[in-house]
């Protein structure tokens, strides 16, 4: 609540439609205190006085009756039956809403179609039809509008509930003994009332506003004061009730409260002091890359001082376990870390001696997928649902290169059967979810394959695959590697994969390069405790039997890193010295960042 609270302050729009809103509350509260003239009082000969005449400071109307106290004894009104008409429609709506969506079927049906045949009358008709059906009066006016808003909120509650009806945990409450009732109030309820909470908080004003349209339409001509004055109370009671309603919402839906809706940028944001110097040559060498992630006050330091390069041809592992910084390093790469939150602080990455980082985005544009080129964990979630593959992966051709259609679907068969896919020209014609897992991970590798990159970063490619499809993967990759050339910074967190593909392995721990150097050296004798605790943990077959350690402990929150080595608290070895300082990751080639390294042998 306090969280929510704070939410809404920082957005300035909804404080002023508030503060607005609050003092028309309040004034309309102690109406009934003021000095006011009794707003039902005629008085033939006061009529139509203008604004500011004696005793009438807002004039009077044709019946001479005084305009101030009108308006606020109106306003008192409107706003409750605006308040009410919302609630009530909004309560009505939503039990139909989630009465349809939840049972489905007939009920749906007859219910819904219901609703339809109130919602295939014009909106305002149908509340004068049953205005003079009841006969006028503000209770008959508050039933019309709430009876003409109760559709809205059907529909869009079920809408919801649909969607809610046939998740896991209600399948899970049924299963469990539930009744209808209970999964209604304890399961679907609690998911809902947010939307129709926010939903009733927007359309309160526009409720106001029909009630007062309902109003004004038995007004004859008259002066412009008296209508101004109202319409003016009007707007600033729906424009106010309107900015907090928005307010409300935005600060209810966590998804915003990250930015996570706002639209990412094409490219990262970069905010570095100084660029290093060029280091030796390598086809990639990121150089002292830091990447920060501004949540509010928050400061998550993802990626801290990363250094890495990649030689032609060569295949690098990064691991590390999850939340250590791996995929952010990754992303940095190309630019790919969504801002907001992310930004780049420092270092450099260069491809071939051109610093990437805060190049212009046509040129990672360029770069992105033709020269470095990506495949992630989740080939589901990375291709489109709607196409069919051999289609996407000649889209991805002809972003880079100007070929005809048929061609780039030619090549895209091609790159299928490069993947090791049986039966390619049929294959090419089938959608994302007529593939398994494994078959999917291969077109995800076509695709990263479609443009030749010189480089290609896998994060976790194998990590949703059972084993013998993951080895699979991983021979296909090392055949590719052989076969093109190709530069493969391969992330994962398991070492068994490392010591079958990599020629050098970096470990990630906190946002930071541990130990590095050849892949057999470091399995073999590793040097940094973190290391040599990682790779007790991998279990070996026909290793005989021995204990598989966990680390104790986990590890550090990134937006509270220790002072010293990040892994001291969890480290038998460390003492005071651990603890304080800059620990440097020393050596040449083999790199470890310790001040008590395990003896290398
Ligand atoms: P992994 O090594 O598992 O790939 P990541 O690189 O994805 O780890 O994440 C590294 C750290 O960055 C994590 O600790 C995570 O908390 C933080 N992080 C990642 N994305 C965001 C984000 N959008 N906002 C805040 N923190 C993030
Ligand atoms: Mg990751």
């Amino acid at each position: 609540m306090r969280l929510f609270l704070k939410l809404l302050a920082r957005n300035r729009l909804a404080v002023f439609g508030a503060a607005v809103l609050g003092v028309i509350v309040i004034v309309v509260l102690l109406v009934p205190l003021l000095p006011l003239a009794d707003p039902d009082v005629t008085s033939t000969g006061d009529r139509f006085q203008r604004p500011f005449s004696a005793g009438h400071p807002l004039g009077t109307d044709h019946l001479g009756r005084d305009l101030l106290s009108r308006l606020l004894w109106g306003t008192r009104l409107s706003l409750a039956v605006g308040f009410a008409a919302a609630v009530i429609a909004g309560t009505i709506g939503a039990g139909i809403g989630v009465i349809a969506g939840y049972f489905g079927g007939r009920v749906d049906n007859v219910i819904m179609r219901g609703v339809d045949m109130l919602m295939a009358f014009p909106y305002i008709l149908l509340a004068l039809a049953i205005v003079a059906a009841l006969g006028p009066g503000l209770m008959n006016a508050l039933i019309a509008v709430a009876a003409v808003n109760v559709p809205f909120f059907a529909r869009n509650i079920r809408g919801i509930t649909v969607g809610i009806a046939h998740r896991e945990f209600v399948d899970a409450a049924r299963l469990s003994g539930m009744g209808h009732g209970r999964i209604l109030l304890s399961e679907i309820v609690p998911n809902v009332l947010p939307v129709v909470v926010i939903a009733m908080s927007t359309t309160i004003g526009w409720m106001i506003l029909e009630t007062a349209g309902l109003s004004f339409l038995g007004l004859g001509s008259q002066p412009p004061h008296t209508s101004v004055v109202p319409g003016v109370m009007i707007l600033l009671i729906v424009m106010s009730i309107n900015l907090l309603g928005d307010g409300v919402r935005d600060a209810l839906d966590p998804r915003l409260r990250s930015g996570a809706l706002s639209r990412p940028m094409a490219a990262t944001l970069v905010d570095r002091d100084t660029v290093p110097d060029a280091q030796g040559p390598g086809l990639l060498a990121i150089d002292g890359l830091r990447t920060e992630f501004r949540v509010g006050p928050r400061l998550y330091k993802a990626v801290g001082g990363v250094s890495l390069s990649l030689a032609p041809g060569e295949c690098v592992g990064l691991i590390g376990e999850s939340g250590s910084g791996k995929s952010v390093t990754a992303l940095s790469v190309m630019g790919l870390v969504a801002s907001p939150p992310g930004v780049i602080t420092g270092g450099a990455v260069r491809l071939e001696g051109e610093d990437l980082i805060g190049a212009p985005y046509a040129r990672l544009r360029s770069l992105r997928g033709d020269r470095v080129a990506y495949i992630f964990q989740d080939p589901l979630a990375t291709l489109h649902p709607l196409y069919r593959v051999g289609d996407q992966l000649a889209e991805a051709i002809r972003v880079h290169h100007a070929v005809s259609r048929e061609a780039a679907a030619a090549r895209a068969v091609k790159l299928l059967a490069d993947v090791r896919i049986p039966n390619p020209e049929a294959r090419a014609r089938a959608f994302p979810h007529e593939l398994s897992g494994g078959m999917r991970q291969r077109v995800g590798i076509a695709m990263a394959l479609a443009n030749e990159p010189e480089i290609i970063i896998a994060d976790e490619p194998t990590t949703a695959l059972d084993v013998t499809v993951q080895a699979q993967i991983l021979s296909l990759l090392d055949d590719l590697r052989r076969e093109r050339g190709l530069a493969i910074l391969f992330i994962t967190h398991d070492f068994g994969v490392v010591g079958q593909l990599c020629d050098r392995v970096a470990v990630m721990y906190a946002g930071r390069i541990v130990e590095e150097g050849r892949t057999e050296e470091v399995l073999a004798s590793p040097a940094h405790p973190y290391t040599k605790r990682l790779i007790a943990c991998v279990p070996e077959l026909g290793g005989g039997r021995r204990w598989l350690e966990a680390i104790p402990g986990l590890p550090p929150a990134v937006d509270s890193l220790p002072e010293g080595c990040a892994f001291a608290p969890r480290c038998a070895k460390a003492d005071d010295a651990c603890r304080t300082g800059e620990i440097a990751l020393a050596g040449d080639g083999r790199k470890v960042r310790c001040l008590k390294p395990e003896v290398v042998a």
